[in-house]
């Protein structure tokens, strides 16, 4: 399991309630094939900053009393949420990147994930330089499904040797428990909302 400081231990909270991006997706989201849901009017394309900067609020109000230096997320949609945390957290914001192939392991940082909405295998990456043994590391993602993305984040934080404070997730579609076992996962992770609310057809 990935290291976790010991404050996020023993507080894995997963919260169900109704709220502002709930509404907002049910307003605005499109079901696509595939389970994929659209929410290009505030999160995949346009970018609402409120609705980002709510949910970084709130992200932060969750992680309160967590030590945080480094936001994590990856391209390209989780860097809009990261951004506003970073800013809340005035620290760093780093966000992985994905190609098909990273030719060079030299000066990076490599893991793997199986792409969710493009059905691709990317590598994932990022530059030595930007990822420390001493950070402590808040991972936030626009969307959790299989934990493809979450697990190459949380592989290459470890592989730096540093600390994974929390991981927040603004949308998750069902699979969040079986990802919290899967990685035998201690930090204090947290979600914004959840499309259960779109029956059990969508998950
Ligand atoms: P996972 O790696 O957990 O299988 O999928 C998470 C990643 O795939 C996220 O980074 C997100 O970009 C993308 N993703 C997964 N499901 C959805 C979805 O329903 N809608 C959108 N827009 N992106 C998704």
């Amino acid at each position: 399991p990935p290291p976790v400081s010991a404050h996020a231990k023993s507080n894995i909270k997963v919260c169900r309630n109704m709220n502002f991006l709930e509404e907002k997706i049910l307003t605005t989201g499109v079901i696509k094939e595939g389970n994929i849901l659209k929410v290009d009017s505030f999160l995949n394309h346009q970018i609402d900053i409120d609705i980002m900067r709510q949910m970084a609020y709130e992200f932060k109000r969750r992680f309160r009393g967590v030590e945080v230096n480094k936001v994590l997320t990856i391209e390209a949609s989780g860097i809009a949420i990261a951004t506003l945390l970073g800013d809340l957290y005035d620290v760093p914001v780093v966000f992985a990147k994905k190609s098909q192939t990273a030719n060079s392991t030299d000066d990076k940082y490599v893991s793997h994930a199986y792409s969710f909405t493009h059905k691709k295998l990317n590598d994932v990456f990022i530059s030595k330089p930007y990822l420390h043994a001493t950070d402590k590391v808040l991972l936030v993602d626009d969307f959790l499904a299989d934990g493809e993305a979450a697990h190459a984040l949380i592989d290459l934080v470890k592989q730096a040797g540093g600390e994974i404070a929390g991981i927040g997730i603004a949308i998750e579609k069902g699979q969040l428990q079986e990802f919290i076992h899967k990685e035998n996962l201690n930090a204090f992770i947290s979600m914004l909302s959840t499309t259960e609310v779109f029956g059990k057809g969508f998950n």
